[in-house]
């Protein structure tokens, strides 16, 4: 049976036509056509992940209107996490007086609104008016123009924005989130334990999801085979690094497609010379690894404030496991730039100009 929460109501009255990937069990794409409400017989055309609801949700809806949103946003070609969190602290400084009628033309920003949250979309997309070219800029740049109070309730990660699930209590999920390239997709976040097929040589665990000892060796031996995952053309979603034979069979389907004889190290070599290249790439750019820590909206990193993980924070252990993932990882952990010998053992030599030289 299935539980009809509040956040979930009126979906029992809604068609659901799964539409999965050729083959795949797991069963992820979804088409619906809304049963129910306002929004009845308006289609939707969904994937896995769910954060697209959480951005909704987090702006106060329920129901088919969190299902209707998320089709407008995929519409408009706008990123969830983008305009969640520059949607969400508009919302705050309107409920806390910081922001009025004069800069949002005249639409009521009150949590839960969908004309306005609508409307926003619409802004956002086309940068209309003062408030919808902020939206589009991102949550960063809207903190900076609206001042005062604002710039602490901001979420953001060096101006990108981190994926809308509540990741504050899972010091992995954090680490990822932070150390990920502002705007790229965060790839990693590894589970307490190895995964089976690599347990003859990662002999660690299981990790105490309280203290910060190994989660940064662990995020980034996830983030090398999800790297890998990627980089073949496979679906994470699909993946289940934590049954045996999991990763080996990631492998064993590279090589009987491709007819290559791939091994697993190798795998796991290439997602690492795919995390250096992306850091290479923000290196060059003026990234350097000290902002992972420095430029992160407050919000993200405030103790939780009720519920069972009440004044839980990663903030804690900063700048420390962001130091040591990037030890771990190759590259020094205040520039965030390659080593040489990184470079060497990746075959990335051509970026030695690049790269950390003490
Ligand atoms: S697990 Fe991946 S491949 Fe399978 S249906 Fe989901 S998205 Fe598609």
């Amino acid at each position: 049976s299935t539980i009809i929460t509040d956040e979930n109501r009126g979906y029992d009255r809604n068609e659901v036509i799964l539409r999965p990937c050729f083959q795949c069990p797991r069963v992820c794409r979804w088409d619906v056509v809304i049963g129910e409400g306002r929004h009845k017989g308006k289609v939707g055309h969904f994937n896995a992940g769910s954060e697209w609801m959480d951005t909704f949700y987090n702006l106060g809806f329920k129901g088919n209107d969190v299902l209707y949103l998320s089709e407008r946003i995929n519409d408009l070609g706008i990123e969830c996490s983008h305009f969640a969190d520059g949607a969400g602290l508009a919302f705050e400084a309107w409920e806390k007086g910081l922001l009025g009628p004069d800069r949002t033309d005249g639409l009521v920003l009150e949590w839960g609104n969908s004309e306005a949250t609508e409307a926003l979309l619409e802004r956002c997309a086309r940068r209309w008016g003062w408030l919808g070219n902020l939206l589009a800029d991102g949550p960063k740049e809207l903190a900076q123009a609206l001042g005062g109070e604002a710039l602490n309730w901001v979420v953001h990660t060096k101006g990108g924005t981190p994926a809308q699930h509540e990741w504050r209590p899972l010091l992995s999920q954090m680490l990822r989130e932070l150390v990920a390239s502002g705007g790229m997709k965060p790839q990693g976040a590894g589970g307490p334990e190895p995964p089976p097929d690599l347990r003859y040589r990662e002999q660690w665990g299981p990790l105490d999801p309280s203290r910060p000892e190994g989660w940064p060796r662990s995020h980034f031996l996830t983030e090398r085979f999800r790297q890998a995952c990627g980089l073949m053309g496979g679906c994470w979603f699909a993946l289940n690094d934590k049954a045996p034979d999991g990763l080996k069979s990631m492998v064993d389907s590279l090589n009987a497609t491709t007819g290559w004889d791939v091994s697993l190290d190798e795998m796991l070599d290439a997602g690492h010379r795919s995390i250096i290249l992306q850091s290479l790439f923000g290196t060059r750019r003026g990234w350097i690894a000290d902002h992972d820590w420095q430029d992160v909206g407050p919000r993200f990193l405030e103790p939780i404030p009720d519920g069972k993980y009440k004044g839980f924070t990663i903030a804690k252990w900063l700048p420390d496991m962001v130091y040591e993932y990037y030890r771990i990882s190759g590259r020094h952990e205040r520039s965030g730039r390659p080593f040489r010998d990184t470079l060497t053992k990746l075959g990335l030599e051509e970026f030695s100009e690049w790269s950390q030289l003490d």
